[in-house]
């Protein structure tokens, strides 16, 4: 392992460069051509890896170092894309792109990995087993991890377990969490349209109202989660927006709601997601106007296996120190696309410092303000080397390989 922390520091002068790079450059879902071509002309001057691009709808990439040789294949993966956020910090890489930037830390994901694709090449041949690095598009927005599983990422080489990291600003550099089962919620954003009969304001009885069909069933909505789920089992149902009318005296024909439904368990994310609906039918009904629901892009529970978390934990007590590791830390309600690996192959996402030292406060992810801070680049780097080495070393046949 010392060797692997030489070849970190060594890179990461370079690494902060290109980080910077793509954080001036952000790309939302699907559209992140630069990044990828950026990412796939530095992964052509790494020797040893079998890269596939043109994955997911174009931006996706696979490069899988040791792509022949016999033992286990552990995959490793980052996300690249932006969001549609207009960036207010100062920084002079700040996004070159009005209504976009790396408000979640994609940017330091991408760098974080491609660095590591650069340091574990160095060590090939001591590495009992493959790893595949996973560059995905659109994790924000589009499930682009789905889209790379359908596209095959999972294979050739099969691949038996996954580990991915995110950045984050509420624990100091240099500290991890790891924590096994159920971490971040399944979350089904949804799409309403009301129609109905508009006409004046002043004769509403010749009118369907669509707008205090809404409004009823905006304000019904929080009954679901009170009332018909398990208090313990969490769920949250938020309405973001609301777009109808234009004038003073005038019921408008058409009223689009837009929200999200998000859930711990499988089985209180269908049950939500089905009162919703019913509970849309049933306000239809009552007002005698239409409604029609659209789900996109549904994420599943993102549970990370006991085990998977266990040796992310235990990677992070060797390299970091046992007062760097948190393996106790609660569930959040945000979505996390990784849960699509998660479903497929014994998998663990950890959660990685960026608050800098002696700060009590940093921005947090989906800021105008938010920035991946450099100085995480190493542990991250260093925690997904161990990470690898540690699984195929336990995985497969380990004479020849480093201990650490
Ligand atoms: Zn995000
Ligand atoms: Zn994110």
């Amino acid at each position: 392992m010392p060797e692997f922390k030489a070849a970190i520091d060594a890179i990461v002068p370079e690494l902060i460069d290109f980080r910077h790079d793509l954080h001036a450059h952000p790309e939302t879902a699907f559209c992140e051509e630069r990044t990828s071509g950026k990412v796939l002309a530095a992964l052509k001057t790494i020797p040893g890896l079998d890269i596939q691009n043109n994955l997911a709808g174009g931006t996706g990439i696979a490069a899988t170092l040791n792509a022949d040789k016999p033992g286990p294949c552990v995959l490793l993966r980052a996300d690249m894309d932006a969001l549609p956020i207009h960036e207010l910090s100062d920084l002079p890489y700040r996004s070159t792109i009005d209504g976009k930037m790396h408000a979640c830390g994609h940017d330091g994901h991408t760098t974080c990995l491609l660095g590591t694709a650069r340091v574990l090449a160095q060590f090939a041949d001591r590495l009992p087993g493959k790893v595949k690095f996973c560059f995905q598009p659109a994790e924000e927005d589009g499930a682009g991890g789905e889209r790379m599983i359908e596209d095959g990422v999972l294979e050739n080489p099969h691949v038996d377990a996954a580990f991915a990291f995110h950045g984050w600003p509420e624990i100091p550099v240099g500290r991890i969490i790891s924590v096994p089962g159920a971490i971040l919620a399944a979350a089904a954003p949804f799409e309403i349209e009301f129609t109905g009969k508009g006409g004046h304001a002043a004769y509403p009885h010749r009118t369907a109202d669509i707008l205090l069909a809404a409004a009823q069933f905006v304000t019904n909505l929080q009954a679901i989660r009170s009332r018909f789920i398990d208090p313990l089992d969490p769920v949250v149902i938020s309405v973001c927006a609301v777009h109808a009318g234009h004038a003073t005296n005038v019921i408008p024909e058409t009223c689009q709601l837009k929200g999200t439904i998000r859930a711990l368990s499988e089985q209180a994310h269908t049950t939500a997601k089905q009162l919703v609906q019913r509970f849309l039918m049933n306000t239809a009904t009552s007002f005698d106007v239409r409604a029609d629901l659209r789900f996109a892009s549904d994420y599943p529970v993102l549970i990370n296996d006991e085990a998977c978390a266990e040796l992310v934990a235990d990677v992070g007590r060797q390299l970091l120190g046992a007062d760097k590791v948190k393996t106790k830390y609660p569930p959040s309600m945000g979505g996390e696309d990784f849960a699509f690996f998660a479903r497929h192959v014994p998998s663990a996402m950890f959660r990685v410092g960026l608050q800098p030292a002696g700060a009590f406060e940093y921005p947090g992810l989906h800021n105008p303000r938010f920035n991946f801070n450099d100085d995480a680049i190493p542990t991250a780097i260093q925690m997904f080397c161990g990470i690898a080495q540690r699984y195929l070393s336990t995985h497969g046949d380990a004479s020849g390989a480093y201990e650490i």
